[in-house]
Parts: structure tokens; sequence; C-alpha cells
């Protein structure tokens, strides 16, 4: 087995892993890096990629994040893609609302620990806890070597438990590890990060110290969080009320246990920007779907004192109009350095303009270095490769057996391994 790492070696985004076996291969991710758009990054340089080619057995898109399927429209047509029935949901749910596109036509779907076998590959898939939803790793045999991809993974979310399942029962016999590092070298080794259920104590607190208003930035994606938000909104009487991207997005996961339309006080707002949409698309069908737990603009300021809001800056002029923002109080429910961008300033400018407090409530999608070093120290691979890190150089001082490889390099999986250390950069 020879893999490629495309992108990801030195960088979070735009994660792409080709594996080859027998002159097979299949890919695992095909991301957009953070910060660009589509139409500004290429493929990157997989047969089958340009044009199909039957040798290309399938992409495997780990998790609904863009970083890890975002160019994933680009592939040709009838390109078998892996991914999980969940996340195709949310992604054709959210294709309605937000910019780019997915064409996914030919479709098999993960399932936890279930093999799919293509040609000489075996995929086996493990449900992982993320701060997206239906996120896998993935283990890949042939040739009688196995490769665990880690993809995106955390131990403290609302799946935690899936993590110390891996933790304490890994599969063995791993000869390559490709290990995320999102937080490495971004926090230290050991920072412990709050829980989902730690940021639902604090979210209820700050609730219900609300006098007006509680307006939530945070991802409409991020499932965990929303659960969070319901639960602690639930906790002190108050209702939540998600845009209609939100709510269809909830919907489609088709999870009867997730907050969505029908559960007790979940309202559903319809944006300017979002109305647009509906018009342009004529998608009356879908907003009269909502009708029954629609909250209009003319309501919000009588309900206000009693409701948690999911917020987006577009929404600033929608909240303006309906003056509701009298003792409103902004929780940031997102990774605090984003603010710290220019184009955040007409936010921090809008708050301030509007006397609304501002207070950050939250946690990481991603491991802390603790639970990486606890992960790894359980699969004890004869090779841990870095991916999906800002800082690969670091990974030698916490792991063993580190391996750094560059973008674009093929490396072979049994070779490498016997070389030691020296292959160490
Ligand atoms: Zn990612």
């Amino acid at each position: 087995m020879r893999v490629c790492i495309h992108r990801g070696t030195h960088e979070i985004g735009g994660s792409c892993v080709e594996i080859e076996s027998q002159d097979r291969r299949i890919v695992l991710d095909v991301g957009l890096p953070l910060d660009s758009e589509p139409a500004e990054v290429s493929l990157p340089p997989v047969t089958g990629f340009a044009r199909s080619d039957p040798s290309l057995l399938a992409v495997v898109i780990s998790h609904p994040h863009l970083d890890h399927y975002g160019l994933a429209h680009k592939l040709p047509l009838g390109t078998p893609i892996l991914i999980g029935p969940a996340a195709q949901r949310i992604l054709e749910a959210a294709r309605v609302f937000v910019p780019g596109d997915v064409g996914f036509d030919s479709v098999i779907h993960l399932q936890d620990r279930t093999t799919v076998k293509m040609g000489p590959f075996a995929v086996t898939p493990f449900l992982m806890d993320h701060s997206a939803y239906d996120a896998y790793a993935i283990m890949v045999e042939a040739d009688g070597q196995r490769l665990f991809y880690s993809g995106d993974l955390r131990a403290h979310g609302r799946k935690g438990r899936l993590f110390e399942r891996m933790v304490a029962d890994p599969p063995c016999g791993i000869d390559v590890l490709l290990l995320e590092g999102s937080t490495i070298g971004r926090t230290g080794q050991d920072n412990e990060y709050p829980t989902e259920d730690d940021l639902e104590v604090r979210f209820e607190q700050l609730f219900a110290e609300a006098s007006g208003l509680s307006l939530v930035w945070c991802a409409g994606q991020n499932i965990d969080r929303l659960v969070t938000l319901y639960r602690a909104a639930r906790h002190v009487r108050k209702q939540l009320i998600v845009d209609m991207y939100t709510a269809s997005v909830l919907r489609a996961i088709g999870n009867p246990k997730l907050p969505q339309p029908g559960f007790t006080g979940f309202r559903v707002f319809l944006p300017w920007s979002q109305k647009q949409t509906i018009i342009r698309k004529g998608l009356f069908d879908l907003a009269n779907s909502f009708v029954a737990v629609r909250i209009y603009p003319e309501q919000l300021a009588d309900e206000a004192a009693t409701s948690v809001m999911l917020f987006r800056p577009s929404m600033a002029k929608d909240m303006e109009k309906t003056d509701c923002l009298a003792g409103a109080q902004m929780i940031y429910s997102l990774w605090s350095g984003y603010l710290k961008e220019d184009h955040q300033r007409p936010f921090l400018e809008w708050l301030s303009g509007h006397d609304i407090p501002m207070t950050h409530c939250h946690t990481s999608g991603h491991a802390s270095v603790a639970d990486l070093k606890r992960l790894a120290e359980a699969f004890a691979p004869r090779m841990l490769v870095p991916i999906h890190s800002y800082a690969p150089g670091q990974y030698a001082s916490l792991f063993e057996n580190v391996h750094i490889k560059d973008d674009g390099c093929w490396w072979n999986v049994a070779g490498a391994a016997l070389n030691g250390p020296k292959d160490n950069k």
C-alpha cells in the first residue's frame, strides 16, 4: 500500500489523501483549504479527478465540513462517494441556503464499523465525536497492511464515549496512523477543554440572567451545540429560535432525539437573506412546512425576554427592524480567533453601537493534546504521520514513531516504518 497526502501535511484544511494498492486507488477527503474559495483551488492531481478513471474506486468523505468535502463538487459525475447518510442529508439540506454545490450522484453510505470492500481495499468507518455530525475515522486495509485516518475528532463533545471506546479497544496492528493535530501548537499539553455538558451549565446561567433577548452566534451545523442551546434554554423555560436554514438541517438529519420543529419551545425565524433565497428559488413548500412554528418579526420584541435566538451577522438588520434589542446579550460560540480578523470589525461595532454586551462560551471541535496522546498510545502505530495541523514539527515531542511527510510525496506503508527516525525532518 502506498500513500500520498496531497494536502494537509502542514496545514489545517484541504485534506486529501490518496492510497494505492495493486494499481487501484481510493481517496480520503477532498477538502477546501481554509480561507479559500472553491473557484480558486484546483483538485489535487489524482488520476480520476480531472476525468473518470476506473482505477479510482472511491472518494471517502469523512465528515460534512468544507475542509474535507469542499472540492467534491468538482469531481466527475459518477465518482463513487462514501459518506455518512446523515452527513449527506445535512449537505443536501444546507445547499438550499448556502452557496456552493455538492453533486453526489453515486453514493455508498458509511455505517459505523461496517466494512466496505472495494477492489484490494477494505474500508471500515468508525463513528467519532466531532463538531460535525456523522463524522468518521477511517481504517483502510490492503496488502496485509492497516492504515488508520483519524479524520477530525475529539473526546469532549456529546459523543465522547465513542472516543473512549476507541481508546479502550483500538484496532490492533495499525501500521500507519494519520493523526489530526488541530490543537497542537495552539494550546498547552495540559489544557483540557470544557465539555458540551459544561457549556450547557454555563449557557443556562447566561440565559437565566438575561432580561432581554439572548443572541447566540454559533455554527448552524454544529449539532452538538444546538442541542446544548436547546437544553439550556428549556432548563430556564425559554424558547430557542433558529433560522430556517438551521431548522432545515436539523430536520433533515432524521434523528428524532434532536431538537427540531415540533419540539416544545422550538421556533423558526426567517431572516431577510433567507427569505430572498426562498423567493428566488420558489421554495414556498419548504417555507410553508415550518408555518406552525414560525415566529415573525413583529412578535420578537414581545417574546425577547423568554427567547434564545441563533444569530449570525447577516441578521443584524433583521434585529434592528424588530426593535427587540433592549437588554439583549450576545454569546459568541465560535473559536475566539475569528473575532480578531478584520472582517469581523463591523460585527463588533454593531454590538457596541447597540450596547449589547458579549460573552464567549465555546469549546473546541478537536481533541485536546492530552486526548490525542491517549489515542496515539492506545493505537501504538508503527508509524504516526501528522495531518490537519499547523504544527507537525511538534508531534515528535508528543508521540512515538512520528514521520513527517510533505504534500504530494508518495511513500510506502511497509517501507517507511522501517526507515526509523531518519525519516523525520
Ligand atoms: Zn477539518
